[in-house]
């Protein structure tokens, strides 16, 4: 239930709402939005028609049901965007994030000539896996704590933010203490346990879409998170299984949109995993943002033909610095000066008009 209240509600007003809230068995989630308070009861067993009984209550507007089973990812909660801030990026405040970097951390001369290209063609912040999931148990599996390490070097010289996923319940602490933000990965969005784990963290979460999950799953995946007390939550859309097989996997772009239409948490969109296929980044990049994602999430690696995981549907360094080209985006500073250019970062969202007719 959400409760409204009026424009001049005072803060006493809005005490005994919570207040009621909590005694009726509900937990109360307030958001003072730029206009007006708005108010959810949040829970399962509480005395609903108490709730209701609130529209008479001094300082109430109205009291309205949340038709979606998810409630505090919900729109109808909130209805101004959520920004996610990330090592002082911020996903979701209108400029487009990149993030890019390796599907695996595999050394340190891999790393950080792939940061370093990442930085110098304007990215974001920077990806790696240190813990991977692999469909065979006979792959790559990831260096663990040593590309975790690595991970934290390579941001301190480049100055991007850490993006890696944590694959189990046991790794949280230690991935959290060199990440700037955990990755779910697709094969553990219903991994329920881990969720309510993640919840407790204070570090932001980027949480892709399960290959076989429902828009509603993923919503309701990302309500363990906010349940929990973890609000800084962030949704990846990386591609769906369908019959297709010319492509890795479906990128469900109307996904992007509908996430937005009903969530106010920031979407960002991997056509890397969405696709399977290098020459599929860029178009699909450039329909992601057309249709409203905040980000995108794209694998970079020096020497894709020698990478340890996902080499076909990983950018060489100058092809990603031809797509942030495509997207509008200067590059840094740094190159920039380097050339002897002009001293000005990138971050606007391309211009659609020009992307579309790329
Ligand atoms: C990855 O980001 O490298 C990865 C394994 O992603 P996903 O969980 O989407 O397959
Ligand atoms: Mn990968």
């Amino acid at each position: 239930m959400i409760i409204n209240m009026s424009a001049n509600a005072t803060t006493q007003e809005i005490q005994h709402i919570v207040d009621r809230i909590e005694e009726c068995g509900y937990q109360a989630h307030v958001i003072h939005g730029t206009e007006r308070t708005v108010i959810g009861a949040v829970g399962s067993n509480g005395r609903r028609s108490e709730i209701e009984a609130l529209r008479a209550a001094p300082g109430v507007d109205d009291v309205i049901q949340i038709t979606h089973p998810f409630k505090l990812v919900s729109r109808q909660l909130r209805q101004q965007c959520t920004v996610v801030e990330v090592a002082g990026v911020k996903i979701g405040g209108g400029e487009l994030v990149v993030i890019a970097g390796p599907c695996s951390v595999e050394s340190p001369e891999q790393l950080n000539e792939t940061a370093e290209a990442v930085k110098a063609a304007g990215g974001n912040l920077l990806r790696g896996g240190a813990y991977k999931p692999r469909t065979s148990p006979y792959d790559f599996q990831g260096l663990g704590v040593e590309a975790l390490r690595l991970l934290r070097g390579a941001s301190e010289k480049t100055g991007l933010g850490v993006v890696t996923e944590v694959m189990s319940e046991a790794d949280v602490e230690i991935v959290a203490e060199y990440a700037d933000m955990l990755q779910v990965g697709a094969r553990n969005m219903q991994n329920f346990s881990l969720l309510r784990k993640l919840a407790k963290e204070t570090k932001p979460i980027l949480l892709k879409r399960g290959p076989s999950a429902t828009i509603k799953e993923w919503l309701l995946a990302a309500e363990y998170l906010l349940a929990g007390g973890n609000p800084n939550v962030v949704l990846c859309e990386r591609g769906i299984k369908t019959f297709e097989t010319a492509t890795r996997n479906t990128l469900d772009l109307a996904a992007v949109a509908l996430a937005k239409e009903l969530s106010h948490l920031p979407v960002v969109a991997d056509p890397s995993h969405g696709t399977g296929m290098r020459s599929l980044i860029a178009p699909m990049s450039r329909a992601a943002v057309a249709a409203g994602a905040d980000g995108l999430i794209v694998e970079v690696h020096p020497c894709p033909e020698r990478a340890l995981s996902d080499g076909p549907q990983s950018l060489d360094l100058a092809g990603f610095a031809d797509l942030m080209r495509r997207l509008g985006r200067e590059p840094s500073p740094v190159s920039r000066a380097n050339r002897g250019g002009l001293n000005l970062v990138g971050g606007l969202r391309g211009d659609l008009k020009e992307l579309a007719a790329d």
